[in-house]
């Protein structure tokens, strides 16, 4: 059995190969970067807890064929390893160094401060990628952050991923669904690449069943019989952080809005505790926002007193500007305070956070494939979520974490650990992937931890009436291999590769790149009357995305287009990922050799593409229902039109929505109104043979 590793005072020495890297070690202080010269970031990066392990993680990746790494958030791990292996050689040749993240704002951040540190230019030697930009250069770039779901798509031209040297596969602790596909998929790829090096870096990870799950790994044998290559065995180390002791402390009663408590709770800490930078773990975009405007509000009200608070969003999908600010140090005499999704548990450390306040919630994934519904809930936190984010007030001294909930709540209701995203999540995307890798039999594939059964079925059954896969459950030819292809959520392929049959596929992909996105609105500005008259302007009786193919209109033929969006209450800079996006898409369809041609006005082909896509997600609105009640017509489940929607209130009798989120209710989010015989059109299978459904006729 492996064991932690912890520094001691002998040589090195390598005790039990077989068993599994049980290591001593001499953490060596010596530096091998001085020729860098002392330079300010260098010295940084050598007060890094990370640094005292430089050699010993070398040592271990050396002979290890996958090497376990757990190290408090903040310890370097993310920035330095890649660093130390690429000074230790391993992107010579021209091999690459790969540095997996489960959220794409994270990529980016790490990127682009290793490049600081490494003082050469962002897509030079050090580079990323995520979904719709490669800011990489082949042949030139040697240390590559991606996501997660990024690697796994490199694997349909590259199934061994024989451009890697090392792959490190990073938060393995948020067990993300992209992450676990991948461990499964890198287990079997080290079979037949003994030269591979993996990492498997985390935070809290339960590093024994991680390196239980590696174990089982074949050995290498050379003719004779005799072990070769790398040790098999995982090897762990655990990297001693240096974190302050936090003082926890927590409501007496259980607060009803936790935004507003948040918001009281921060002007509380600034008014009466000494100066240090606070965090605050809300949920998403729109409680960040609220919370923001509140605050800054607030701040303004109480005049000079709180002239000192600079107030910061932060989550994914906010300009790269802003993102910035979150990182540039705090002035004397200010105090900043960051409003964060749970971003800033574990993915990101800033520096200077002396405060915490938890509100016990995050945004989720669940599924549930009985009424096949997937949807973002807001939901508790588990234990070890809630004591990472107490984690990231002990940086620079003793700080303090504000939870607000009760101990009580604390100690008898919340959970010790989430529960990983496979378990929670519509399987679609997942079981796509892996038939187009070749592997048939998804139930029996190692799974550090096995999706549902009947979520599986959901999504083959999906997948059948979506023409992806046959009888025998093969990847159908073309369509399947095509929307495999394609980088998008199946259900968004298939409705582009319908446009290019019904003659619409220049508005479907525009489409396609506006709800790859959060939002094209202007919501952040707190102006909601203002916005929803900007919306009207713009609103088209069949619904959102045609009202989204009527804003990209009016976007192309204005000349000044930052001051269109201002008036129009219109998010510019989400306007020109949309077009990048766009462009990305004309690409793979013309490669997948579809004709992009356009339908003029005629939206009625335009609504059955996104039919042909989404008629797993069809709606009819209740019979003498006045509060706009909607059922799924898969699983009779009660749904609503969300407020932002152009429909909210109109209540067509058929819609279809693009996805779902769930507060006081179920809301669909961008909604279009369809006829019923399209259904059937679209998906016989689907809407007859299984079970035949009264609610069509
Ligand atoms: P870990 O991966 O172990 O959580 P990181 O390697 O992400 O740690 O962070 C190491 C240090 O680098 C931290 O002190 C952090 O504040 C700093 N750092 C990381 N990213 C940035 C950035 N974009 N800007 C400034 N400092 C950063
Ligand atoms: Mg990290």
């Amino acid at each position: 059995m492996s064991q932690f590793w912890k520094p001691g005072t002998e040589k090195p020495r390598l005790l039990d190969d077989e068993e599994g890297g049980v290591l001593f070690f001499a953490p060596s202080f010596s530096s091998s970067s001085s020729r860098f010269g002392y330079s300010s970031i260098e010295k940084q990066r050598q007060r890094l807890p990370v640094y005292k392990y430089r050699t010993a993680i070398l040592y271990l990746v050396e002979t290890h064929a996958t090497t376990i790494i757990v190290g408090e958030t903040g310890s370097g791990k993310t920035t330095q390893i890649p660093q130390y292996l690429k000074e230790a050689g391993w992107a010579d040749g021209g091999r690459v160094i790969a540095c997996t993240q489960p959220r794409r704002l994270a990529v980016q951040a790490v990127a682009s401060r290793v490049a600081e540190e490494m003082g050469v230019k962002l897509g030079e030697e050090v580079g990323y990628t995520i979904r719709f930009e490669d800011v990489t250069n082949t042949g030139v770039t040697m240390v590559k952050f991606l996501t997660d779901g990024v690697l796994l798509r490199e694997m349909m031209d590259d199934p061994l991923l024989t451009k890697y040297s090392v792959i490190m596969v990073d938060e393995a602790h948020e067990r993300s669904i992209s992450t676990d596909i991948l461990l499964g998929l890198l287990k079997k790829i080290q079979r037949r690449r003994p030269e591979l090096r993996l990492i498997i870096s985390s935070a809290t990870i339960e590093a024994k069943s991680m390196s239980q799950f590696f174990q089982n790994s074949k050995k290498h044998r050379g003719i004779e019989g005799e072990v070769v290559g790398p040790i098999t065995e995982p090897a762990i180390l655990s990297v001693e952080g240096r974190g302050f002791s936090v003082q926890i402390h927590y409501v007496e009663e259980p607060v009803s809005n936790y935004i507003q408590s948040a918001v009281s709770t921060v002007l509380l800490i600034h008014d009466q505790e000494r100066m240090g930078d606070i965090l605050v773990f809300l949920t998403g975009q729109d409680d960040i926002d609220a919370a923001v405007k509140l605050l800054s509000e607030e701040v303004q009200n109480r005049g000079r007193n709180s002239s000192g608070l600079i107030v910061l969003p932060l989550y994914s999908g906010l300009p790269r500007a802003e993102q910035d600010l979150v990182f540039t140090p705090t002035a004397r005499g200010k105090r900043k305070v960051v409003i964060s999704t749970n971003i800033a548990e574990t993915s990101l450390t800033l520096e200077g956070v002396v405060y915490v306040v938890d509100s016990g919630f995050s945004k989720q994934r669940f599924y549930n494939p009985i009424s096949d519904i997937e949807n973002l809930v807001v939901a508790p936190i588990s234990k070890a979520s809630a004591r990472q984010r107490a984690g990231r007030a002990g940086r620079v001294r003793p700080g303090k974490c504000y939870r607000l909930y009760t101990e009580e709540y604390f100690n008898n209701e919340m959970s010790a650990e989430g529960i990983p995203e496979i378990q929670r999540s519509n399987l679609v995307s997942c079981v796509i992937q892996l038939k187009a890798l070749g592997i048939d039999n998804i139930l029996g594939f190692d799974w550090p931890a096995s999706p549902s059964p009947e979520a599986m079925v959901r999504a083959l059954e999906v997948l059948y009436s979506l023409g992806v896969l046959d009888d025998d459950a093969k990847l159908t030819s073309p369509t399947g291999f095509q929307v495999a292809e394609i980088p998008l959520d199946p259900m968004i392929s298939k409705m582009i590769l319908s446009s290019s049959h019904l003659g619409c596929t220049e508005e479907i992909i525009t489409i396609a790149a506006v709800l790859s996105i959060q939002s094209i609105w202007a919501s952040g500005w707190g102006a909601q009357k203002e916005l929803d008259e900007a919306k009207l302007r713009f609103a088209a009786a069949e619904g959102d995305h045609v009202t989204f193919l009527n804003v990209y209109k009016g976007f192309l033929q204005s000349s000044k287009l930052s001051q269109w969006c201002h008036k129009n209450y219109v998010n510019y800079h989400a306007m020109k990922k949309v077009i990048e996006i766009r462009e990305q898409l004309r690409r793979t369809a013309q490669r997948l050799g579809i004709v992009l041609k356009s339908c003029e006005t005629d939206m009625l082909v335009v609504r059955k593409a996104i039919t042909a896509g989404f008629f797993a997600n069809a709606c009819r609105l209740e019979a003498f229902s006045h509060n706009g009640k909607y059922k799924t017509i898969r699983g009779s489940q009660e749904v609503h039109i969300h407020p932002s929607s152009v429909l909210f209130r109109v209540n067509p009798k058929w819609v279809i929505y693009y996805s779902l989120v769930s507060t006081d209710r179920q809301y669909m989010r961008n909604v279009i109104s369809i006829e019923p015989s399209w259904l059937r059109e679209a998906a016989p299978h689907f809407y007859h043979q299984q079970r035949p459904n009264p609610m069509l006729h």
